[in-house]
């Protein structure tokens, strides 16, 4: 294949043959497409190997070459033309372009049957699959888009672009869209070219020979230039918009605001994520299911013990003791009722009394004797009974002077009385808590003629202690000497048995527990003149 026209005519005659011209390197510089230009005419014109440096033989040829040219274009301008277009030769000459339009609307008809045919017969360079129905591509008649703008180039068609009269149509390549290859199927969005598609891509698709290229649906054709056919102007301003839509293909959806614009990569990997979230969602609410029943069950067993506390609430003793054990060792409400149950039938009876307890239960005995502490025991209240309250009772530890007045006696009732003491809860207290003055008052108190036995020391009490020293001594020992003896004193008047006790009680001044405390009792029979005597 020769070149058809020559390129800067007098430079190519006046270039000089080069011994290392290369026809393989022809087009990598302008000097060697000279050379090959050269080359060719050479070869056509059967220059001879001496006639390749003449310089005369080329001025020659260049001038035959004008006259040539000169004749032919003079025939077709003049005589050919107006039997072509169907103009007057005045029509073919003129420069008004109103002179000339018939013969202009003729050119771009021509153009157009022109264009059709070559689109047909590249149908399948710039589009995917092969033709369609010939009758859907754009006939002269048809507007220059039949296609609305959104249109994917992925269907068959390519939409016309609009024709500019003044020159010939070629299709416009568009511009790359530079993609990965390996990911584009996978990463572009391709709804964005669906007519339905709410964002719609400003551009359309065409993939030539696997390389994705944008083009405006308002493109005007291809530019043809020496390198080749270049996009038009609508098409080159695409890069942004390209741009946009790579930049947001190469983001997580999850910074994608409209599920629209989303790839199949995309839209993968976010179901997947849904899709967990929905799983933790079901998790979760099968937890809440089984949380759920066991709460009811809860509550069932919350309200079976509530009706049964309410229908037995003056039977159960004590409740109030009940609940407080139930809260410290955490007990459920089915092993507070199966307790409510056992109290209710007698089998159980919660004894973590309180202070308040204790001390109201020896009160009650001070006042109302075994009799009253032992009934109040046995009722709701369950109060602590005898036994329990003895160790807090400390009056019960007073020692009467049974056989003398001795001091080791009233120093431990003392010590009993207004010693440090420990609380029920373990707290050691004193009474009073600061020093304060304190009050001794003695007087006499009427008792019973009785002779008792006191068990701690083993002894007789009761003897009036003016004359209990005639007695060898009160200890009842393993035989009833001591007894027979005490009894013969009695009876020989030497020894009386006390009607009175004289008792000795300490009070201190302060403002709470200010009662007096009995320190001394002494069996008393106030006949003084026989210890006298
Ligand atoms: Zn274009
Ligand atoms: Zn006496």
């Amino acid at each position: 294949m020769k070149a058809l026209w020559l390129r800067n005519k007098t430079r190519a005659f006046k270039t000089q043959p080069d011994d290392d011209y290369n026809r393989l390197e022809r087009f990598d510089t302008t000097a060697g497409k000279d050379q090959g230009q050269r080359a060719d005419l050479c070869e056509v014109l059967g220059v001879v190997e001496h006639e390749k440096s003449d310089e005369l033989f080329f001025r020659q040829f260049r001038f035959d070459m004008g006259e040539q040219r000169s004749q032919i274009a003079n025939r077709i301008r003049r005589k050919a033309g107006p039997e072509i277009f169907d103009c007057t030769k005045q029509d073919l000459l003129s420069r008004s372009s109103q002179s000339r339009k018939p013969m202009r609307e003729r050119v771009c008809d021509f153009e157009m049957i022109l264009s059709s045919h070559e689109r047909l017969e590249t149908h399948d360079e710039w589009n995917l699959g092969p033709p369609s129905n010939p009758s859907q591509q754009v006939t002269p008649q048809a507007s220059a888009h039949p296609f609305p703008s959104s249109t994917p180039v992925l269907s068959r068609s390519v939409p016309l672009p609009p024709r500019d009269p003044s020159r010939l149509f070629v299709p416009c390549p568009g511009i790359p869209i530079e993609w990965d290859a390996h990911t584009f199927y996978t990463t572009y969005p391709f709804q964005l070219h669906s007519p339905n598609a709410k964002n719609c891509a400003p551009y359309d698709l065409m993939i030539v020979s696997g390389i994705p290229r944008a083009r405006s649906p308002q493109c005007l054709g291809g530019i043809v230039t020496i390198e080749g056919i270049q996009p038009c102007a609508k098409c080159s301003r695409l890069t942004l918009d390209v741009n946009i839509i790579r930049g947001r293909a190469a983001r997580s959806f999850e910074h994608i605001r409209d599920h629209n614009d989303l790839s199949s990569d995309q839209l993968r990997a976010k179901v997947t994520v849904v899709k967990d979230k929905v799983n933790t969602l079901r998790l979760k609410k099968l937890d809440l299911e089984v949380s759920l029943q066991r709460a009811q069950a809860r509550l069932s067993e919350w309200i079976e013990l509530f009706h049964f506390i309410g229908q037995n609430s003056g039977s159960i003793p004590p409740l109030h003791r009940l609940l407080g054990n139930a809260e410290k060792e955490g007990w459920s409400a089915t092993k507070i009722l199966e307790y409510c149950r056992l109290a209710h039938a007698g089998q159980y009876t919660a004894r973590n009394y309180t202070q308040a307890e204790i001390d109201l239960a020896m009160l009650i005995y001070e006042l109302g004797g075994a009799g009253a502490i032992y009934a109040l025991n046995h009722s709701i209240f369950a109060l602590p009974s005898r036994n329990t309250i003895q160790p807090y009772r400390r009056q019960l530890n007073l020692l009467p002077s049974v056989s003398g007045l001795r001091f080791t006696d009233i120093f431990r009732n003392i010590t009993t009385l207004f010693g440090p003491r420990t609380r029920h809860e373990g707290e050691a207290e004193l009474l009073p808590p600061v020093k304060c003055g304190h009050t001794v008052s003695v007087d006499e108190v009427a008792a019973d003629r009785n002779i008792d036995l006191m068990h701690e020391t083993d002894e007789m009490g009761g003897f009036c202690l003016e004359h209990v020293s005639k007695l060898e001594t009160v200890k009842i020992g393993k035989d009833l000497r001591s007894v027979e003896a005490a009894v013969a004193a009695v009876k020989e008047g030497t020894v009386h048995v006390a009607q009175e006790i004289c008792v000795a009680a300490i009070s201190h001044l302060y403002g709470t527990d200010y009662g007096a405390k009995p320190v001394y009792m002494g069996p008393t029979c106030k006949k003084y003149d026989l210890i006298y005597r």
